[in-house]
């Protein structure tokens, strides 16, 4: 597989330090992952450790921080407007909010009601974790010039539209 291909994966994805799974296409009902290769659809490392690699074949690859979600900013801290968040809230609550027009995922990492502020925590989830995968190649095919237009896959496993 190489850039401008559409790949279909089947993959198993862990902590490197704990083995904990965090996320793995081979759960019950899940369909393996389609991406487009070389256009920014998958964490940096993960493109390049799968690049070469024929149909059948199976790699395992451990990506630090720098090569998957990125390291930890402790600046990506911001406190909230109690009044602003739905009833019911709780510490490790995760919330999307729009910031510049681009969606963001945070955590709620403090809740100070009498204050009135919630403290949330913008990093990524994943960011500062080194990661294991292993990975599956199930399919290769050419990208059409649509796809490789929209940077990303039309149809089975991508966008309808
Ligand atoms: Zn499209």
């Amino acid at each position: 597989m190489e850039n401008n291909k559409v790949v279909k994966v089947h993959y198993h994805g862990y902590f490197a330090d704990t083995k904990e799974v965090f996320d793995s296409s081979l759960s019950e009902g899940r369909e393996p992952l389609t991406f487009l290769v070389g256009h920014g659809q998958m964490i940096p490392g993960f493109e390049a450790e799968v690049l070469g690699a024929e149909v059948g074949e199976k790699r395992t690859f451990t990506l630090e921080p720098e090569r998957a979600y990125g390291h930890r900013d402790e600046n990506q801290f911001a406190d909230l407007p109690f009044a602003d968040f739905p009833e019911g809230i709780e510490v490790g609550m995760n919330f999307q909010a729009e910031m510049s027009g681009r969606p963001i995922m945070f955590t709620i990492t403090g809740i100070d009601e009498e204050a009135g502020n919630v403290t949330c925590d913008a990093n990524h989830p994943m960011a500062g974790k080194t990661l294991t995968f292993d990975v599956e190649i199930v399919s290769v095919r050419d990208a059409s010039e649509e796809e490789i237009a929209h940077k990303h896959v039309h149809g089975d496993g991508g966008h309808h539209h």
